[in-house]
């Protein structure tokens, strides 16, 4: 498979097939996501080093900054006040909240971490 359904379905970036998350986390019952430290199927480490997931926090940003853009864009017809805009925008990103988590920390492990050094 590429590496972008394997990112998509939380694979690992070695073997692509163990899971990188057991628990996918809902922000509206405050629940974080829940990552394994090794992978089931071939026991590689996740969390190379202590503060390796500092980084995919600016990938968090640049993703919570294009959902942003994007439900302006769309509610842009519909919504008219500016403060049901902003109450609509931060719905929307605490919705999306442990989606964004997962999907920054998939990317960050695949950017650093991906097939390319499969050995
Ligand atoms: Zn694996």
């Amino acid at each position: 498979m590429s590496q972008f359904t394997d990112i998509i379905e939380e694979k690992c970036p070695k073997c692509g097939r163990g899971k990188v998350f057991y628990k996918k986390g809902n922000p509206l019952l405050f629940q974080m996501p829940g990552m394994h430290d090794n992978c089931r199927v071939c026991g590689h480490k996740f969390e190379r080093e202590p503060g390796y997931f500092f980084g995919s926090m600016y990938v968090s940003y640049a993703l919570t900054v294009a959902e942003m853009i994007a439900v302006f864009l769309v509610a842009q017809f519909f919504i008219k006040s500016y403060i049901g805009m902003i109450s609509l925008i931060a719905v929307f990103s605490v919705l999306l909240s442990t989606f964004n988590f997962r999907l920054s920390r998939m990317v960050w492990i695949y950017m650093f971490d991906g097939k390319k050094n499969r050995s």
